[in-house]
């Protein structure tokens, strides 16, 4: 079914993908100028070529001079159009290409955090650029064909008015030819689509491979990685070598009816010349054209094939575009500050809708407390953040911010207004102002030095040899890992949200370190609705309030004292650390 070319479909896609040439077309309508000056010059130069060689084999010297000046001046109106045709095309590709995949971008940036969960980053990675830089190609490569149609179509119109049977023995051989490339093709676009799902996959995996490179290495997992890729990768080039192989079988037939048809070429000639219905001279020109004639099929055939990878490409991209994968909802309520008060009432929530991760989960937050979240691994308190900043939707009750629904809410609402701090914050491959400025791209150095010094990161960037203008490297593997929440902490100072998540970090961090990023917090204390998610009990004791999680509800909730003596978990909990 999909092995036929949706004309109307393929038309819809290209419709689409016009929009995105805008302003850029002219640089098109020029090449399409080039491209049709070349088209012309094909039809001419074999003309004089075969003049040429006419004069040549008669001793027609004077006029052997001038046909050969002819062919020069042509030749090199051929390759002046070429440059500008290249020049013209290259500056349409590339701006096309920027738009498409800035739109991508974007729009990819809305999908839900769901949908990341869901597929193989090589899904995105690979729509963002193989596809999208595709699509950019589309128009070159359709009046590239244009022009070379065009010229083929001037060439059989030649052949026509110097020879009819001649025209009719090539119309013949090209519907043979065709036949067997549409075969080619339509095997080509089967495996097309297989191998693209399987480099979709590598390109994840291979992702990963780069960015998991640390731990590949720590947990010595080289020979098992490696094992995997390679399983992956010989799957997909299995397929292009079947694929090749076909193509092969496809090749030998092509090649073969075509020398078979250049040798009924010649005994047709010689036939037409005995019956007195061809002169040499002709035969000499339409010889001239005959190649002309097998790429006018090579073209019509790589058309045919390109549109439809275009429109494979374009379906792919235009799949993130138009909500084939889940996008991002929210509410049109704005509310320009928020206050802090923060109400779960009968939450209940599962990354999978039938394993309800938080069940029936109540509690409320006043403005400008600092409230610590405890229990055991796995029990939900991460989940709880991740609702509060909309990142998934909760299946059942409500969340509501300062009294409002957070559904109601639009997006800036909840995102402008609260900061989350991970465990192991995403710092980009950028310098450290670069890294901060994320949140607020005015930021004046003097608002930098300061949040960085609340934040307790100000003294370390001091003794970096670039200071502020520091490359921290790729996921800010420059930093240690309580340097990377303090550099978080800063982003989210200088935000100035009103709500802070914070998810200590599990790892130990070396007493020093700890006591900066707890400082840090303390500073904040008071002036910020803060939440911490604590893996130590230490760090939390004096927070305003502690609400024990477990199994995704409140087990219990009160100050430190409080929970010592009435909650025996907690209590537990907390011997157990002292150990
Ligand atoms: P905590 O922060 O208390 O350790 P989490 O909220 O991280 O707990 O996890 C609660 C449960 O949800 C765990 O069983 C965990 O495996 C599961 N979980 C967490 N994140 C995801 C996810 N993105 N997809 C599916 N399950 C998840």
């Amino acid at each position: 079914m999909e092995e036929k070319v949706d004309l109307k479909n393929t038309f819809k896609l290209f419709k689409r993908t016009w929009k995105y040439a805008g302003s850029y077309r002219k640089y098109l309508f020029l090449y399409g100028f080039f491209s049709l000056l070349m088209a012309a010059i094909s039809v001419g130069v074999p003309i004089l070529s075969a003049q040429l060689m006419i004069n040549m084999t008669s001793g027609i010297l004077d006029k052997l001079l001038l046909v050969a000046g002819s062919i020069f001046g042509l030749e090199i109106l051929r390759n002046v159009s070429n440059y500008f045709a290249s020049l013209a095309i290259n500056k349409f590709r590339i701006e096309t290409l920027n738009d498409i995949q800035v739109s991508l971008a974007s729009e990819t940036l809305n999908l839900t955090v769901k949908e990341l969960d869901n597929n193989s980053s090589g899904v995105f990675i690979d729509r963002l650029s193989k596809d999208a830089s595709y699509l950019a190609d589309l128009f070159n490569m359709l009046t590239w064909y244009m022009g070379q149609v065009l010229t083929n179509i001037g060439v059989l119109g030649a052949i026509f008015i110097v020879n009819k049977y001649m025209f009719l023995f090539s119309i013949i051989v090209l519907i043979l030819l065709y036949w067997i490339e549409r075969a080619r093709i339509r095997n080509g676009y089967k495996y097309d689509k297989q191998i693209r799902k399987l480099n979709e996959n590598n390109s994840g995996l291979i992702a990963e491979l780069v960015r998991g490179m640390r731990d590949i290495k720590v947990l010595n997992s080289a020979h098992d990685f490696m094992t995997k890729i390679i399983g992956r990768i010989k799957e997909a080039n299995d397929k292009k070598y079947e694929m090749q192989i076909k193509r092969n079988g496809y090749n030998f037939w092509y090649s073969s009816v075509r020398d078979l048809s250049d040798l009924l070429f010649i005994v047709l000639g010689v036939y037409l010349i005995y019956l007195g219905k061809l002169s040499i001279e002709n035969l000499v020109v339409i010889y001239m054209y005959q190649p002309r004639t097998y790429s006018m099929l090579y073209s019509i055939t790589s058309f045919i094939e390109e549109l439809k990878k275009f429109s494979l490409s374009s379906s792919r991209v235009f799949e993130i575009i138009d909500g084939a994968f889940e996008k991002e909802k929210f509410g049109s309520k704005h509310l320009n500050k928020v206050n802090g008060n923060f109400e779960f009432k009968h939450v209940t929530f599962g990354y999978d809708e039938n394993m309800p991760v938080l069940n029936n989960l109540n509690f409320k937050i006043n403005a400008n407390e600092t409230v610590a979240f405890v229990g055991k691994s796995g029990g939900g308190k991460t989940t709880i953040f991740s609702l509060i900043d909309k990142l998934y939707t909760v299946d059942k009750g409500e969340i509501t911010i300062d009294g409002v629904n957070i559904n109601e809410l639009d997006k800036d609402s909840i995102r402008d207004n609260i900061s989350i701090i991970t465990q192991s914050p995403y710092i980009f491959n950028f310098t450290i102002k670069e890294n901060l400025k994320i949140t607020k791209s005015d930021a004046t150095d003097e608002e930098i030095e300061e949040v960085c010094k609340i934040a307790k990161l100000h003294d370390f960037v001091m003794t970096l040899p670039d200071g502020y203008d520091t490359l921290v490297g790729e996921g800010g593997l420059n930093l240690s890992g309580g340097q990377r929440q303090r550099l978080a902490i800063a982003r989210a100072l200088l935000k100035k949200t009103e709500i802070i998540l914070f998810d200590e970090a599990t790892s130990a961090l070396d007493n020093e370190t700890q006591k900066d990023i707890q400082t840090a917090i303390n500073n904040m204390k008071g002036e910020y609705t803060i939440l911490i998610i604590a893996h130590r009990l230490s760090t939390v004791i004096n927070s305003d309030r502690i609400i024990f999680i477990d199994n995704g509800h409140v087990l219990a909730e009160g100050n430190h004292k409080w929970l010592i003596e009435n909650c025996s978990e907690y209590k537990n909990l907390y011997e157990t650390e002292l150990i």
